[in-house]
């Protein structure tokens, strides 16, 4: 699955005129392959020994040319570091308050919530962002030793 939909992937980018360098196809396929919500800074330390002239703006700008071809979606969480998504299907995202791990998550049922907040409010909705917090499996059992 994670091949094929690497495949499309690069299908996308051919067909907006975007180059694949090697680097660019790194960075999709790790986006692809670790499901992990990584930051720029992780996306370099996993590559940097495949790419040793790669630097850390390289990834930033294999980011951006992935955001802007629509692979890839960033997720800002105020001044800390951006991390990145390579799953653009509407979902939403459980974070841990002890490691900060991301996991995807669905309910279609708040979709509803946009027409609502549209009716009460006269605006025009784009899209909505929610955030469930607390602690992993892994994280409630290192604290249980
Ligand atoms: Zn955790
Ligand atoms: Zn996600």
């Amino acid at each position: 699955m994670p091949e094929q939909r690497l495949r499309q992937a690069i299908d996308t980018l051919k067909q907006s005129g975007v180059r694949i360098t090697p680097q660019r196809h790194a960075v999709l396929e790790y986006l692809m392959k670790s499901m992990t919500h990584p930051t720029a800074d992780e996306i370099y330390k996993a590559l940097e020994g495949k790419f040793p002239n790669m630097s850390v703006a390289t990834v930033y700008n294999n980011l951006r040319v992935l955001r802007e071809a629509g692979l890839v979606r960033e997720l800002t969480y105020g001044d800390a570091s951006s991390r990145f998504d390579c799953n653009t299907t509407d979902h939403y995202h459980i974070i841990c308050n002890e490691c900060g791990k991301i996991v995807d998550f669905h309910y279609p049922k708040l979709d509803e919530v946009e027409s609502l907040a549209e009716q009460v409010t006269g605006f025009d909705v784009s899209h909505h962002r929610l955030e469930v917090y607390g602690t992993c499996e892994e994280c409630q059992q290192t604290e249980q030793h």
